[in-house]
């Protein structure tokens, strides 16, 4: 059996996914190493973490020891060399399989062999990511949601040449960091996003429609009983990382119509309204 729980995990992207990863590992008490391409970015990712943390102190959400804990076991490194000694990758970087692919070619030249490198991706193909690598054995797919500190879900998604013992592997670790993991095989979108599509496409459809707003799409959902409305959630996600996710589905898909991506929010992107992250999508968070 591979064991993970004391180990050195490597967050490779310090966005909205990789910062949420680095808080729940470091808050587990594994020492974790966070890098992301951009300069700074992960500096800003801790910094941005540290006011989370503090402002869930202040409301007796979080004891001020973890919090200080948590803060302590990350470190922003700036080459993936200062990384080498890690049992765990985890990458949650822009959604692009030929970018996903070259970065894991290159981790292979800085971790050991027994480094275990998972992927978040939403959509990407496990086993697409798996070709070219030396060790495609050693890839999985750990797929976390949305915040990730508040999530359950994690889908641990095999590729055709994933070992199952990695697949193993990362299930029991989600356990331990209190994590609802389910497997599944990398098929286009996984579980919950395969099912997830078409909900955000019928509200990108009306949109289009100008059947209603999306603050009266929202709203009905949310009376009718969902926690979000699509829209908001789509804001959440990132309109960028959605519409790569929406992409990538029809593309596996033989270009079913069904998961057509949309205009609508192609324009978001073209744009830079990427939602939440940018300060506005559909709605306006400045
Ligand atoms: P994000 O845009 O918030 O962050 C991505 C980060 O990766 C950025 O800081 C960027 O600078 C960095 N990056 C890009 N290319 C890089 C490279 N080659 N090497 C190192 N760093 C690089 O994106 P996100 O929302 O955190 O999504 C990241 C991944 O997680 C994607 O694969 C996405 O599909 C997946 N995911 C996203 C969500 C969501 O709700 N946003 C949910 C589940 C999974």
């Amino acid at each position: 059996m591979i064991e993970l729980s004391q180990g050195k995990i490597l967050v490779i992207g310090a966005g909205i996914m990789g910062t949420g990863i680095a808080q729940v590992a470091a808050q587990t008490g594994h020492q974790v190493a966070l890098f992301d391409a951009k300069e700074g970015a992960n500096l800003k990712a801790i910094e941005s973490l540290t006011k989370s943390l503090e402002n869930l102190v202040s409301r007796g959400k979080m004891s001020p020891e973890l919090m200080q804990t948590t803060l302590q076991n990350i470190r922003p490194i700036q080459e993936l060399s200062d990384a080498k000694d890690v049992v765990l990758v985890i990458e949650a970087i822009v959604e692009k399989l030929d970018v996903k692919r070259a970065l894991f070619q290159q981790l292979e030249t800085v971790v050991s062999e027994q480094c275990i490198l998972a992927t978040n991706t939403s959509s990407i193909s496990v086993t697409a990511i798996a070709n070219g690598l030396k060790r495609p054995q050693q890839l999985v797919g750990m797929h976390f949601f949305n915040p990730v500190p508040v999530m359950k879900l994690v889908e641990v998604v095999s590729g055709l040449q994933t070992d199952p013992e990695v697949a193993n592997a990362i299930f029991t670790l989600s356990q331990a960091w209190s994590k609802v993991p389910v497997h599944t095989k990398s098929t286009p979108g996984f579980i919950v996003n395969r099912i997830a599509r078409p909900f955000y496409a019928e509200a990108l459809g009306m949109l289009q429609e100008q059947v209603a707003s999306p603050f009266e799409i929202d709203s009905c959902l949310k009376s009718a009983g969902f926690k979000m409305g699509p829209c908001e959630l789509m804001d959440l996600i990132g309109h960028d990382t959605n519409f790569s996710v929406t992409s990538s589905v029809y593309e596996a898909n033989f270009y079913d119509k069904r998961f057509t991506p949309s205009l609508i929010q192609k324009e978001l992107v073209d744009g830079g309204l990427l939602g939440r992250k940018s300060g506005r999508g559909f709605y306006d968070y400045s």
